[in-house]
């Protein structure tokens, strides 16, 4: 385990990421009815961004620094990112980021719960101190493939999994596929949003043949580029897939890309598009 979010929070990828994620729980929020967030790949939570790891990469400023200077950052598409992102820095300061589970975590009412899930030691250990006696909150040091293997449905059967591994195996892909496929078999009803990288066209490809061919049905695919594919292997884009998207999301997808294209964009070319990979 070599990836680290620290040297990554805040950037492009976080933010297209965070504001789709938002909206999730935003649809969620619509009901009285209580909801969970599962959140299988967490990190720590938190980040300072004026941290060695942060600049010694500077990705946040091509990212959230970027969008909090533009005027998309009023958009009331982002109205909920916004919150959750200001919650973090008024509570831990201007130059901190709130990861995944954090953000969720401003956006539950007082019945909703989140459990979040990090393997890595150290992490895990920032994870549980952050929410240490948060009663909304279980921060648990386990692997979030196990995670999602035991602890789904939720009792409230009702929510979202964030699925956000760091795509550091070579077989990552088919791994998220078959997992989703085994709970989604549990928990038909669920939300699942999968964060992908958007590297090489053939692996993206690859990805969305499979999640085709899976069976499940219902899933959108979200697809931001800031920059058009290159020869060399680099982070060209960011994806999200969402099973059981609420019917608004792919048009609320599509305006939040128009959103922020014009903020995190790098070079002209760039190709932004939702894809509905299997229907309902
Ligand atoms: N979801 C976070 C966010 O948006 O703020 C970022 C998560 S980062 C991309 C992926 C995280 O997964 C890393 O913190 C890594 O340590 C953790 N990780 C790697 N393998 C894992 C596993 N099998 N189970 C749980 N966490 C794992």
């Amino acid at each position: 385990m070599n990836y680290r979010h620290a040297f990554h929070a805040g950037n492009f990828a976080d933010v297209v990421k965070h504001a789709l994620f938002c909206r999730l729980i935003g649809y969620l929020q619509r009901k009285e009815k209580p909801f969970r967030v599962m959140d299988t790949h967490a990190g720590r939570g938190l980040y300072d961004l004026d941290a060695d790891e942060a600049r010694r990469t500077g990705e946040a400023v091509e990212g959230i620094d970027r969008l909090v200077a533009s005027p998309a950052w009023d958009d009331p598409l982002l109205a909920e990112y916004r919150a959750a992102v200001e919650a973090a820095r008024a509570r831990f300061g201007t130059d901190t980021y709130p990861g995944s589970p954090l953000i969720a975590r401003q956006l539950l009412r007082r019945q909703d719960r989140l459990s979040a899930y990090e393997l890595h030691p150290v992490d895990a250990g920032a994870l549980g101190e952050l929410f240490a006696g948060d009663s909304h909150v279980k921060a648990i040091e386990l692997d979030g493939w196990l995670a999602l293997g035991a602890h789904v449905p939720p009792k409230e059967k009702r929510g979202i999994v964030l699925i956000d591994p760091p795509f550091e195996r070579t077989d990552e892909i088919e791994t998220i596929v078959e997992q989703l496929a085994r709970a989604h078999a549990r928990w038909p009803g669920g939300v699942y949003a999968v964060w992908y990288p958007i590297k090489r066209p053939a692996q993206h490809r690859r990805f969305h043949d499979l999640l085709r061919e899976s069976g499940i049905p219902n899933i959108v695919a979200a697809d931001f580029r800031r920059e058009p594919h290159t020869a060399e292997e680099r982070l060209v884009g960011t994806g999200l897939v969402v099973v059981n998207p609420p019917y608004t999301f792919a048009a609320e997808a599509e305006a939040i890309f128009a959103l922020l294209q014009p903020v995190l964009t790098l070079s002209p070319g760039a190709e932004c598009g939702i894809h509905v990979l299997a229907e309902e």
